[in-house]
């Protein structure tokens, strides 16, 4: 039987997911209007569609695993395991009010009436406080809803924070942290989604590093290793002349930052900084 992953159809976790799997090695021809696609290379179908039913539809069996954000699972209610967090579609669920309420803490929310489309989420949320809230449920534009007196709050998706600054809202509390995660499933038992996850593993990694490369005279190979320690250690290899060596090493692009003039200042030259595709530490 075919595996299949539900993907988003539109929206934007689209374009960041068709990426993913593209670099992870799946090969497929998506049209515009096609609603699935078979992957030319391995034993998998991908299934387009909306965001907020990827869930369902892997709770359902109609597909064995997809990809979504841990947002819309936790709102999904379904038990679904998360086997990799893939790093883009990052934003916060949080609760704000209009900029000039009186409410500048949480517990003064208690009573009032917040606006959301994640019902399931906020509900949730203020049980286990013990804070009665009422909950106005909103398909879209829940950050217009204090304008229109039909809440006090509201709780929406925020990257930035400044869609909340634009209509004249102010941050209270952080519900959830969401990004894009990979579900399956725990009732499969597939290798095509253990490699699947693996895959999409891999390529996560693979951009959160990179591989560096240069040489050094031999005797400040000790200095150098302290600076970056790699996945294992780094590798090195002598050079043919002058006691030169090559040091080969996998660092966090984060810390490229401080790390590159540290290595200069220990004496590497030729320090070439090169993406990896894929990674299995
Ligand atoms: P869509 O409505 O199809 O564009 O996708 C919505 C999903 O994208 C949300 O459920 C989140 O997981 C994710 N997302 C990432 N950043 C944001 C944001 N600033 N606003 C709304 N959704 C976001």
């Amino acid at each position: 039987m075919t595996i299949r992953i539900a993907v988003p159809n539109k929206g934007r976790l689209e374009a960041p997911t068709q990426e993913l799997l593209r670099k992870a090695g799946l090969q497929f021809e998506k049209t515009d209007r096609a609603l699935s696609v078979p992957v030319a290379n391995v034993d998998l179908e991908l299934l387009f569609v909306r965001t907020e039913d990827v869930c369902e539809l892997v709770a359902d069996g109609v597909a064995a695993m997809g990809i979504t954000g841990l947002d819309l699972l936790a709102e999904s209610g379904s038990e679904l395991d998360v086997l990799v967090e893939l790093g883009f579609g990052r934003c916060r669920l949080v609760a704000a009010v209009p900029a000039d309420s009186a409410i500048t803490s949480l517990d003064e929310l208690a009573e009032k009436r917040v606006a959301t489309s994640h019902v399931r989420t906020t509900g949730a949320f203020f049980a286990a406080k013990n804070m009665p809230i009422t909950t106005v449920p909103l398909r879209g534009s829940v950050e217009v809803a204090p304008k229109l007196d039909v809440a006090d709050a509201i709780v929406d998706l925020v990257s930035s924070g400044s869609t909340l600054m634009v209509n004249g809202l102010r941050p209270i509390v952080t519900l959830l942290e969401s990004e894009a995660v990979l579900v399956s499933d725990p009732q499969i038992d597939s290798p095509i989604v253990a490699q699947t996850a693996t895959m999409l593993r891999a390529v996560v990694a693979g951009r959160r590093n990179r591989y560096v490369l240069m040489n050094a005279p031999g005797d400040r190979i000790e200095a150098i290793e302290e600076i970056i320690p790699g996945v294992d250690a780094p590798s090195i290899v002598p050079l043919a002349h002058n006691g030169m060596v090559a040091i080969h090493s996998v660092v966090p692009s984060a810390d490229l930052w401080s790390v590159l003039p540290r290595l200069e200042a220990a004496g590497a030259t030729g320090i070439l900084v090169l993406p990896i595709e894929q990674m299995i530490p």
